[in-house]
Order: C-alpha cells, then structure tokens, then sequence
C-alpha cells in the first residue's frame, strides 16, 4: 500500500524555501525522516527501490551536521526518490488511460506565407492591432519599425512544454495540463474578488484560483477545454494551482501554456498575454517577409536555419531544440555583420590608395638590430618579422601590437621607422599624453643613438643613400617653445626631420609631413579608429602600427579591432623579476605603510592608489585630498607626497608625474587615473585600497607602474571587506602574472561592458551573439573572410542581399551601389 508522499514533500519544500536552515519541521529533519522512512520502508514494491532506498540511509541521516551544499544535494537526492517511485506508480495507472491528445499541433519548423508586401522599415502601426497609442508604448522600448519588433525577442522562455495528467502533479513544480472546466465561479479571497474553479481530466480533479480576477470566471464555461501553466501548491492537503497561465483549447496554437512560452521586456500600459497575444498575430504574418540574406553557400555549409523560420522560433520555439538554432541562427548573423564592417573598413583603408612599400633589407636596420645590447626575444623577432612583411608591401599596414609592459614593443616601433627613416620617408610616433611622448623620445634616441655613435666613425649613418645626412628626431609637444615649435613644424614640412614624436594631437593639430610613411600609435585603445581617418583626409595613406600593453582577450580583439591584423608579444626579456603581490587584511594597513617607510628610506619610490567611492570624479577627488592630507600629516610626514586626481588639469597632472619621476617626490597618491604606461623605474612599491573593487586587469596596470626598474617591486593589495567575488579577483592576482590570462578572467567574471571600464564605448549592439561565443565568432569571420576572397567588393549576383543588409546596418563604411 503506498503511503502518501505529500507531506515529505511539503517539508522539503519548505526547508528549500527556509534556505536549508533545518527549521521546517520542529525537532529537526532528522527525526522526521526517521518516522517517514519506517512507514515508507513497508510500502517498497521493486527491488531496485528498495537499493535506492537503502542508498538514501534516512533511518539515521545527520542532516543536522550538513553543510548547506551536502544539505541541498540531500534534500535533492531524496526528491528524486520521491519522483521516481510515484513516476512508477503514474505509468501503472496510465495504461488505463485513453492517449493523451497533442497539446499542439506536430512541431514542424513552419515558414509562414508572405501576405503583404509593406516594408519592414514601416512604422509599426501598420501592423493589424497596434493603434498609435500602443505604438507609442513599444517606442519606449526601442521598437518602432517593423524590423525592429521582429526583432524585439523574448528575454527568455517559460518551458511550459510537458504536458502532466492530474495524477501525475507535484507540489513546487511548474506544470501543464489539459482538463475540462467542471465549475467556475467568483469568490472571495482576502477579502478580495477572484475566480475559482475546478477542472478535471481522465485521472483527477484539481481546484484552480486566479487571485484579484474575478472576470475570469464568466469566460470558463462547463465543459470549456482549459490549459493551464503554472506552479502547483499544496492548500490543506490538496493540489491547487494559484494564478496559472491560462488559455482555451480551439483549434489554434497555443500561446500562453502548453509550450515554450515567451516573455517579453514590458512597459507601462503593456500587459503580457496582450504583447504575446499581439507578437503571435504580428511573427505569424511577418516573419515570412523578412529576406534572407545570407548566401545559400554558407547557410548550407554551416547549418543555419533559414532566417524566417529562426526568427519565428526565437519567438514561438516549437522545441528546445529549435530554440537555440534560432539563436545560433541570429547571433552568427550579428556576429557576421560585425566582421563584414570591419573587413570593410580594412579594405576601404587598404585600397583608397596605394600605401609605400619599403625595402627592409637596409643597412641601417642591420646595424640597429646589431647595435642593440641585447638579443630580440623569440616572440619579438616573429613580430618584427611580420611588421617588415607588411612594410614591403604597397597595401599599408593596420596592426595592433599587444604585448606587457616591458615586453619590447618601442625596440620593434623604433626598427619600424627606421625602416621608414632609411626609405625617405617619415615617421611619426603618438603618445597619449605630453609625458609619455617625452619618455618615448628619450628611449627612442638612447635606441637609435647606440648605432649613431659606433658607426659614426667611418660610416655616419646613411639610408640606403636616400640621404646622407644624420637621422633627425624630433619631439612635438605642447611644452616646446612656441618659437622652436614653428622650426620644427618647418622641418616637418620640408622633410628634414625623419622621426617625430608627440601626443596623438600630432595628426590632428597643424602639422603637415613632407612625405608621412609610418603613424605608430601607443595606447590606440584608449582613442579608436579615427586617427586613420584624420591621416587619410590629409592625403597620407601611411602604414600604422597600434600598439597596446592592455591584454586584451581574442574575442573582444577581433570583435573591437577586427579591422586590424593582430601580433602579440607573448614573451618578457629574461631576467625579469615578478612583482611580488600580496593580499593585506584590512589590519595590516599599517605593516604596509612601515614597508613603504623603509623602502622609502633606501631611496625608492612608492604609489599609493585612493581608495574607489564612486565614478563621480568629483567625489572621488574630493576623497583622494583627504586621503593625501591624512597620509602626508598623519601616516608619512617625513616623507615628500604628491596628488595625482582627475580634477586637475593635465598641465597639473604632467607636473606632478614629473616630479615623481625626477625623485623629487617619495611617494605619489593617485585616483585611478595614474597614466598607463608611465615608467618610472625607481618605484618599487604599488598599493592599492579597495583594490576589490577593481577588474582583472585594471590591478595589473596598477601593478605594471612598478617592478620597472632593477630592484625587486611589490603590489600590495588591501580591501575592507571584500565580496565573494572581489575575494575571488584578489587571489587570483595574487598567484597569476600574466597579463592575457587574466584578461581573459576579467571577461569571464565581468562581462565586455566593463571590461575597459566605463569610459569604453563603441562595442557592438549584441542581442543573440555573446563574447563568449569564440569558436560562433571564429566561425563568423573565417566565412566573412572567405567571403571578401571570393568578391571583395560583395558585387556577385548571390551576394547582393549581403551587400545591403551590409548597407543598411554600417550605413556610414560602405560604398555599394
Ligand atoms: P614596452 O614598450 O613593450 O613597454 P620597451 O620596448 O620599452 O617595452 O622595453 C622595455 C625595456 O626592456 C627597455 O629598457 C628595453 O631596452 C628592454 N628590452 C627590450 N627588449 C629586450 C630584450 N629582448 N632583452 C632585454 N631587454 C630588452
Ligand atoms: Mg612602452
């Protein structure tokens, strides 16, 4: 005789609900099971139920001395019991019953036929049933068009699919089924009008209420075919569905239960089952208009849903299965378009015209590498290789250089515009800020002036016999002089200066090159693409070299600069000395401040980055004059401090890095702004205050400011009280060094929109596609690429519709007829 199950499952239930707390039953679960599981025992039928049974052990479980995760796996292994034996005991009854009637029609993935001819750039009142005041309410959710409500998809499904018996329920769980209406009427609940009714199949009767819904009652006639979706409760010992997802069963698809169920993104004055209501009409009668695009070739080769069929099942999914095609579908697309616009661009830049090709077999570029007092890393020398292949060809480079800070990647920009230099033509370097075009200057003429003085002797430094006269270099920046700014402008312009270094104001500003042959571009990250265009409204169509020292992961690198051609240094000069990170408790602020003492004290130099309030730089300024007063006053007054923060002007800014740099200051307290790519050799020390709330990567920027010199650099961390999360990054900077795997962490525990911080925008408008999607994003670009082989200019009868999809979303990169 089986016993009834119900009560266990409540209190599980409940003790789910308490959040495993052992407070469902009084005297503990453990009691409770004992006494269920000596009836229960009795009542075991199969001998495989009677080993899972025995598995379970619940005569004497210690629930009590659980952990929470030991608890759930308990709570859930014993549900599992339940569902089984009462599945078994279901299946013997169901044999009885007469079949159990479709819920839907078959599922077959439907293409649904064209009726009107209107565009999809029409406004969305020329759909049936949207006035123009339910217009204005979708306006508020971004949909005015056609197209765009075609493309207004569910944040997610309800899987409503599983048709139950009445039998066959179970309390918690979110269930269908289809029964007659035997009575329904309105009552009062709370005191306040709702519907009731009873509805019964072959197996049972179960009650139904709709809380606050008291119309409901006059539609659900006796006799009426009723589908219900939703959660079942148990009231005084019985099922009862409270405020299911109803619908009537005609002889049309079902929209609200019984299937995947979509929900959409609402507003004010929008009611679910009316947008779904409406979003059936609409997808129903327009989904079938909507062109695919995309070539036969691909779709074939990559087995993609057609797009009609992939927009009707991101909305109305007729299985799980379907559902995700359509996504697969959609996202490719997304991703697809990405990579066109930006092989575009690539294309567009690489042929509005012919760019210089240079011989790289020169002398000078011997001599340089030779003059070096130290051998190229192996990742070096495979990146200069592909820089000088790029160099000799008349198609200008685009390239991004990733690699560390400390990596090399100034020697292999300095071999660049050598290479220029030696070909007649001009270089010129862009920093971000004044300072860093400074610090490239003074390394770029240490590089070059090795080669100078050794040859100077018997062999002054020639190019190639373009010239004869010494490599000139110049600094441009806002500090010089306004007088010996114009000269240099002049030289510019006359072609007597080679290499010129400045801000990134250099190609924007009032300077014109004789004959431009080379842009590298530092830190591009922060600025985007609109150098090259600049460079190109000024007639120049040079080769660029972008360089970063931010890792950044593959996916985003292809998505941000796929119109770009990658390189990355992956390797660091040997002897390097990792800098040594450690995680503080809150209470070991003061060792940190007596480490930086005693660095200090044997004339090395230390960061202290404020803690974070809030994004207002404003606010955060305000704190970081706190900060720097308490600590100059209270924690170091022996010591020399200054304040970096985001309020001051950049004039400010550049004087107080200055001062840090010469030595002139001990200590320097920044907000977060501290320049990337500063070097200041002599600091050895990096602290960082609520370095939790920091991603990745940003804590490896900080800690790329020390560690730059000869002596050993440490990056303290400390945080108040770190989340679980923030525990997680600070452990994880703690052990690793390298700066992609952490990117590449940063992505994954962030997301792309904050993975360059705020500030960073132009990421793509992604609905279906993630950046986690590699190989769909690898798969995207390989067939974009494959694409431009076979017809660059997308001009192929079969690529047509490509061509103005391509249009109509990059309206501003391309040049289609
Ligand atoms: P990055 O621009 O990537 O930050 P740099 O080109 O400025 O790196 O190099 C950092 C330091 O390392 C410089 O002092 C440079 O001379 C030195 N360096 C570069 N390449 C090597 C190498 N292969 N071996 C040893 N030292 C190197
Ligand atoms: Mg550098």
């Amino acid at each position: 005789m089986p016993i009834d199950n119900r009560p266990l499952r409540k209190v599980l239930a409940l003790e789910q609900n308490k959040d495993y707390t052992d407070s469902a039953v009084i005297g503990g679960l453990d009691r409770f099971m004992r006494k269920w599981a000596e009836r229960a025992a009795e009542s075991i039928t199969t001998p495989r139920q009677l080993k899972n049974f025995h598995q379970l052990n619940l005569l004497n479980s210690s629930y009590a001395s659980m952990t929470k995760p030991q608890r759930q796996d308990w709570v859930k292994s014993i549900l599992d019991f339940l569902d089984e034996a009462e599945h078994k005991e279901i299946k013997s009854q169901k044999a009885k019953l007469p079949p159990i009637p479709k819920v839907t029609k078959p599922a077959k993935p439907r293409v649904p036929t064209p009726v009107t001819t209107q565009s999809l750039d029409s406004p969305i009142t020329i759909i049936k049933g949207i006035s123009a005041n339910m217009a204005a309410k979708f306006n508020k959710l971004g949909v005015k068009t056609v197209r765009d409500l075609l493309y207004f998809f569910p944040h997610r499904h309800l899987d409503y699919s599983q048709r139950k018996t009445i039998a066959q329920l179970a309390e918690g769980k979110e269930e269908t089924i289809i029964a007659n209406v035997w009575q329904a009427q309105e009552i009062r609940l709370g005191g306040r009008r709702s519907t009731e009714a009873i509805v019964g199949d072959e197996t049972g009767n179960v009650r139904v209420v709709w809380f606050n819904n008291p119309y409901l009652a006059k539609q659900l006639t006796t006799n009426a075919r009723l589908v219900l979706s939703g959660r079942v409760s148990l009231f005084n010992g019985r099922y009862v569905f409270e405020s299911p997802e109803w619908e009537l069963l005609e002889d049309k698809d079902l929209i609200h239960t019984g299937r995947l169920v979509p929900l959409y993104s609402l507003t004010r004055g929008l009611r679910p089952r009316q947008v779904r209501k409406l979003m059936k009409d609409f997808i129903d009668q327009w989904a079938g208009q909507v062109k695919d695009f995309l070539p036969p070739e691909i779709k074939a080769r990559r087995d993609l849903l057609a797009l009609p069929q992939a927009i009707y099942q991101a909305h109305f999914p007729e299985t799980p299965e379907l559902k995700d095609q359509a996504r697969i579908r959609l996202a490719f697309d997304e991703l697809f378009m990405l990579q066109l616009g930006v092989l575009t661009k690539k294309r567009d830049w690489q042929e509005s015209q012919p760019g210089n090709s240079f011989n790289t077999e020169t002398i000078a570029l011997n001599n340089f590498l030779e003059s070096l007092p130290f051998q190229l890393t192996s990742a070096q020398q495979r990146v200069l290789k592909e820089l000088l292949a790029d160099l000799q060809t008349s198609q200008p480079m685009c390239r991004l250089l990733q690699g560390e800070v400390g990596s090399g990647k100034t020697v292999l920009a300095t071999a660049a515009l050598l290479v220029a230099a030696a070909n007649g033509y001009q270089g010129a370097f862009m920093a971000p800020t004044e300072i860093l075009a400074e610090q490239h200057f003074n390394s770029i003429c240490q590089l070059l002036s090795r080669t100078g003085q050794e040859q100077a002797a018997e062999n002054p430094y020639r190019y190639q016999g373009l010239t004869s006269r010494p490599l000139a270099i110049a600094l441009l920046i806002g500090d010089v002089k306004q007088s010996r700014k114009q000269g240099i402008q002049q030289q510019i312009l006359n072609g007597e200066i080679d290499i010129v270094i400045g801000t990134h104001a250099l190609i924007q500003k009032d300077v014109t090159f004789h004959r431009l042959g080379l842009a590298v571009i530092d830190e591009q990250h922060r600025f985007g693409v609109a150098q090259r265009a600049v460079l190109r409204q000024k007639g120049f169509n040079p080769h660029v070299l972008a360089m970063t020292a931010t890792p950044i992961p593959r996916t985003l690198a292809l998505t941000l600069y796929g119109d770009l051609d990658l390189s990355v240094i992956d390797q660091l000069p040997p002897g390097r000395q990792a800098i040594k990170t450690k995680w503080l408790k809150p209470e070991q602020r003061d060792s940190a401040y007596a480490f930086v003492r005693r660095q200090a004290a044997k004339g090395r130099q230390a960061f202290i980055i404020c803690p974070l309030v809030e994004e207002s730089e404003a606010i955060q300024a305000k704190a970081a004059v706190a900060e720097y007063e308490q600590l100059s006053q209270n924690v170091f007054p022996e010591f020399k401090i200054g304040l970096l923060h985001g309020r001051m002007s950049s004039t400010e800014k550049e004087k107080i890095m200055r001062r840090f740099r010469s030595g002139e200051l001990d200590i320097l307290v920044s907000t977060p702004v501290v320049e990337v790519g500063i070097d200041v050799p002599n600091a050895t020390v990096m602290i960082v205050e609520s370095a939790d709330r920091f991603g990745l990567s940003q804590l490896h920027q900080f800690r790329g400011r020390v560690g730059r010199g000869q002596e050993q650099s440490y990056c303290l961390l400390l945080a108040q009280n770190p989340s679980e999360t923030g525990r997680e990054r600070l452990s994880v900077i703690e052990r690793v060094q390298d700066g992609f795997a952490l990117a590449e962490e940063d992505l994954k525990l962030r997301g792309p929109g904050e993975f360059f911080g705020t500030r960073q925008s132009g990421l793509p408008d992604l609905r279906m596609a993630r950046l986690s999607d590699i190989a769909l994003l690898e798969m995207a670009r390989a067939e974009a690429i494959g694409l431009f082989e076979t017809d660059k200019h997308l001009t192929k009868p079969e690529n047509r519709p490509v061509a103005g999809e391509l249009a109509r979303i990059w309206p501003d990169i391309t040049e289609f007829s």
